[in-house]
């Protein structure tokens, strides 16, 4: 199942190489057209063969628990004990970290996850999905993206996967699901998302989301962390004693998923938290003008459990309010 290099041979990836047993690591620079940005990247090469990982963090870039706890594992691993190898991206949209940008980049204002698979000759946020796309999703036999609720957004932890109709691929998906340990399982695809586009080209992938609200406390990041090392575990590059870190747990299978989007902008009130189970019809919260009038009383489209939350009072016409995950 290997599209990594043979054992002892050198690993290259975006011009960056990493020999046999070794850790590699360097900020490529990138044309995105209109401005550059710098990406860190690592590269672990371990000594004996095995399947490739690719890992981003921080395709969104004020999700801070996910950039912290992969720069966390990227760097702690010991490369003599890696079978296969891991290309980890650790900040993957940099002008939107640098600019604490919530959900977009802030060159051309789009969602980097929603623009997979990207054009090269395209806008900065395309040429950089279609270099992730080139350099860190394809030539893969396992992707793990790693999210947590933005600047904006609580949320209860979820990992997410997509089918491919590939029962070997899918089977993949899942062990490493389950074994990165968290609350939720969400199954289904996300057009224009980086774990879309791996399902796309028949490659088993897995989205982590831990923590949020712009906050990167030891326990969020150290659940991620240790959720991502089991997860590399269960794919074959790490043996079971690099499994350290706090214990996961068996993740409630969702099978439905409700995003609920304001069509208005103002004020937003939720009266419901994360982790909270509402039922269908139950009030979710209220949008508000400047005076505290009601604008849009939202109420649950299904029963289930309250994924993420929007935070902030702020609410702006097309933005997320909550979502819901069902059974
Ligand atoms: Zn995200």
């Amino acid at each position: 199942m290997s599209n990594g290099p043979a054992g002892g041979a050198a690993l290259v990836v975006a011009g960056l190489t990493a020999a046999p047993g070794e850790r590699a690591t360097a900020s490529i620079e990138l044309d995105l057209g209109t401005a550059s940005v710098s990406v860190p990247l690592v590269l672990i090469n371990g000594a004996s063969d095995g399947p490739r990982v690719g890992v981003t963090a921080g395709i969104h870039g004020a999700e801070y628990v996910s950039i912290a706890a992969l720069r966390r594992v990227a760097m702690e691993l010991d490369p003599a004990e890696v079978r296969g190898s891991i290309v980890a991206v650790l900040t993957a949209n940099p002008a939107a970290f640098a600019a604490r940008s919530i959900y977009v980049n802030p060159l051309d204002g789009r969602n980097l996850n929603r623009t997979l698979p990207g054009d090269p000759e395209g806008s900065p946020s395309q040429r950089l999905a279609a270099w992730l796309e080139a350099n860190v999703i394809a030539g893969s036999d396992l992707f793990i993206d790693m999210h947590c609720g933005d600047m904006n957004e609580a949320l209860i932890s979820f990992t997410g996967l997509e089918l491919t109709g590939d029962a070997a691929v899918d089977a993949l998906s899942r062990k490493v699901a389950d074994a990165y340990g968290l609350d939720y399982l969400v199954i289904g695809p996300l057009p224009g998302s980086t774990n879309t586009a791996a399902a796309t080209r028949g490659i088993a992938s897995v989205l982590g989301e831990v923590g949020g609200r712009g906050q990167w406390p030891e326990s969020d990041v150290s659940a991620h962390a240790a959720g991502l090392r089991r997860a590399l575990v269960a794919a074959g590059v790490l043996p079971t004693s690099a499994a350290t870190g706090p214990a996961g747990r068996a993740s409630k299978l969702l099978t439905k998923e409700a995003w609920l989007r304001s069509d208005v902008g103002g004020y937003w009130h939720p009266s419901v938290d994360v982790g909270d189970e509402v039922a269908a019809g139950a009030r979710l919260g209220e949008v508000r003008d400047a005076f505290g009038s009601v604008l849009l009383s939202v109420e649950a489209p299904i029963g289930g459990v309250v994924l993420f939350l929007v935070t902030s009072l702020a609410m702006n016409p097309g933005d997320p309010l909550l979502a819901i995950g069902a059974e």
